[in-house]
């Protein structure tokens, strides 16, 4: 009889090991609110005055139990920061790439995980503004908020104080008509018939109606306003001297160019000058601007 022992052997095998787990009580309640009511809440240490989210059952400073105080929040906040998924693996959410970022939501101390859709890779950046997108079918889990997506501003600002460089500049160009000229006279009070009079006009030195100084000064406004620095500018002082007049059919254009940083205040100067379509110089000035201040 053979006393040989049997040759080990190795045979490869799987183990299914299929598990659950509780999200906690303080879990269930952040995921049940924003399943059934479409609001993400946190939990807040009155004595820290933090807000939690996502919550936790006690302050990781002074270790109160808060898991009763629970705050509703805001759903939407700033990335604070984000990574950019490249690798695949079958639990993934969704297919890379895509975006995972930290978002503070507005009220929240702590920046919560989630998915950031709706901006370019390349154009992904901290600092923006986001705002939860709730999925339609509920999964009970975090991803039934879908995921987080810019929010659009109402208004585009012009430029912040740091967007602006030396040598930047805007102009707009206007036809002024006779039509303008008799509005203007009827804005401001002016009915001089150096304006509106071709008779008396004639014994002028210019020998026939020009507008008014002010009106073609106006459309520096536009410029300042809406393009230089643009939406959101507050002019506090413009000095303008006039060179030439403007007649009946003139096309002007009002220039502005930054040409000064007054850093004590983070105001700009900027050099304006009025053109028409004979190059000549109509008026020139400066302009102080008060730049928009981004928002959020
Ligand atoms: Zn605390």
């Amino acid at each position: 009889m053979s006393t040989q022992s049997p040759d080990s052997f190795v045979i490869d095998g799987k183990l299914a090991l299929p598990y659950q787990y509780f999200a906690g009580r303080t879990g269930s309640r952040f995921l049940t609110s924003i399943r059934d009511e479409k609001k993400i809440k946190g939990l807040k240490c009155e004595k820290c005055n933090k807000v939690f989210v996502p919550p936790r059952q006690t302050c990781e400073r002074c270790f109160e139990d808060i898991s009763e105080n629970w705050v509703e929040l805001e759903n939407a906040g700033t990335v604070t920061g984000f990574t950019i998924i490249r690798y695949e693996e079958p639990h993934q959410p969704f297919k890379p790439p895509y975006i995972l970022a930290q978002i503070k939501l507005d009220g929240a101390d702590t920046s919560l995980t989630h998915i950031v859709k709706g901006v370019a890779l390349s154009q992904m950046k901290t600092g923006i503004r986001v705002q939860a997108k709730f999925a339609k079918n509920s999964t009970s889990t975090i991803m039934d908020i879908d995921h987080f997506r810019p929010i659009k501003p109402k208004f585009e600002l012009g430029y912040s104080y740091d967007e602006l460089e030396i040598g930047m500049s805007a102009s707009f160009t206007k036809t002024i008509t006779e039509s303008d000229v008799y509005q203007f006279a009827g804005i401001s009070g002016d009915f001089n018939p150096m304006h509106l009079n071709e008779e008396f006009a004639k014994m002028t030195p210019f020998g026939t109606r020009i507008a008014h100084g002010a009106l073609p000064q106006s459309l520096i406004a536009p410029v300042l306003g809406m393009k230089l620095p643009g939406l959101g500018t507050v002019i506090p002082e413009i000095t303008v001297r006039f060179r030439k007049p403007t007649y009946f059919g003139d096309t002007v254009t009002a220039t502005a160019e930054v040409v000064e940083f007054i850093e004590a205040r983070r105001w700009v100067k900027l050099e304006l000058t009025w053109t028409n379509q004979r190059d000549e110089l109509v008026a020139e000035g400066h302009a102080i601007a008060i730049p928009p201040t981004p928002m959020g």
